[in-house]
C-alpha cells in the first residue's frame, strides 16, 4: 500500500501561509526591537528610558514565540549544501549504531556510485532520526533496520532515493491515510505526532517526495526521494552559494 504526499495540499497551503505570516510578523517586531534598542541610551527622561526598556522586553518575548510558532508550521530556513547521500549515512553511522539497542540490527546497503543531493543538514538529519525513532518504537523485541539508498526516475527525473525499512509492527491502511497529519500518534501520552509532519514538511521543502509501504506484522519501509545533481556545473554553482 502506498500514499504519496500530494494527497496532504491542503494542510500544506495553510501551514505555509501561516508560516509566512509568522515570519513577516517576526520581522516586524525586529524593526521594532531595533529602533527601541537604539533609542533607548539617548532618551533623557526616566520614563520613556522605561518605556523603551519594556518595547524592548516584549519585542524579545515576541521574537521568541514566533520562532517556536515557526517550529511547528515548519516553516523553517534552510542552508541548502550539496553532499553525496552516501557519505553523508557513512558518516552517522557510528551515531546511528550507538543509539539503537543492543537487540536491534541496523544493515546498510549504499549504492556503489556517488549520488549529489542539495540538502539541509540539520534537517536531514531530523529526518532520518525521525525515521529511525519511529522504526525503534515499532520493533519493540527487535528487529532489523536497513538503510538503503539507491537511484530512481520518476517522469523523466532521476532522483536518490533513501529507504528505512523496519521489521516492525507495520500500520494498518487507517493508520497510513493519517501518519503525516500534525499530533497523530498511536503512541498515546508517549508520542507526539509531530515526527512524521515535520519529516513530511522537510522533504517537501527540497523538492522531494515521501512513500510509504507497510503491512501489519511485518513492518515498513519509507522512502524518500530527493533531486539527483547530475552535472557538475550546477554542483559547483550550489556548493559556491
Ligand atoms: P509519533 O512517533 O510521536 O507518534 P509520528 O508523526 O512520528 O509521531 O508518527 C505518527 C504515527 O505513525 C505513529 O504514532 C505510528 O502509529 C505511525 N508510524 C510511524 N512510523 C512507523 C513505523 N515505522 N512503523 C509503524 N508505525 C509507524
Amino acid at each position: 500500500m502506498e500514499r504519496k504526499m500530494e494527497e496532504f495540499s491542503y494542510f500544506e497551503c495553510v501551514r505555509h501561509s501561516l508560516g509566512e505570516a509568522v515570519h513577516r510578523f517576526k520581522d516586524l517586531i525586529n524593526i521594532i526591537q531595533g529602533f527601541a534598542t537604539l533609542a533607548q541610551p539617548k532618551a533623557s527622561e526616566e520614563f520613556v528610558r522605561n518605556a523603551l526598556d519594556q518595547i524592548i522586553n516584549a519585542s524579545k518575548r515576541a521574537i521568541y514565540l514566533s520562532k517556536e510558532i515557526l517550529n511547528v508550521t515548519g516553516e523553517r530556513r534552510y542552508e541548502m549544501k550539496v553532499f553525496d547521500l552516501n557519505f553523508l549515512i557513512q558518516s552517522m553511522k557510528t551515531k546511528i549504531d550507538v543509539t539503537v539497542e543492543h537487540y536491534i540490527k541496523v544493515v546498510y546497503e549504499l549504492s556503489s556510485i556517488p549520488l549529489m543531493v542539495k540538502l539541509d543538514i540539520e534537517a536531514f538529519n531530523e529526518v532520518l532520526t525521525n525515521l529511525i525513532q519511529n522504526a525503534l518504537d515499532a520493533m519493540p523485541e527487535g528487529g532489523t533496520i536497513k538503510i538503503k539508498t539507491d537511484v530512481a526516475s520518476l517522469l523523466n527525473k532521476e532522483f536518490a532515493v533513501l529507504s528505512v525499512t523496519d521489521t516492525g509492527t507495520g500500520m494498518d491502511e487507517e493508520t497510513q491515510k493519517r501518519i503525516f497529519e500534525p499530533f497523530f500518534t498511536t503512541k498515546g501520552a508517549k508520542g507526539t505526532g509531530l515526527g512524521l509532519s515535520i519529516v513530511y514538511r522537510i522533504v517537501r521543502d527540497h523538492e522531494g517526495s515521501i512513500e510509504v509501504e507497510s503491512e501489519v506484522g511485518k513492518g515498513t519501509t519509507f522512502k524518500i526521494y530527493l533531486p539527483l545533481i547530475k552535472d557538475v556545473a550546477s554542483l559547483t554553482a550550489s556548493s559556491a552559494e
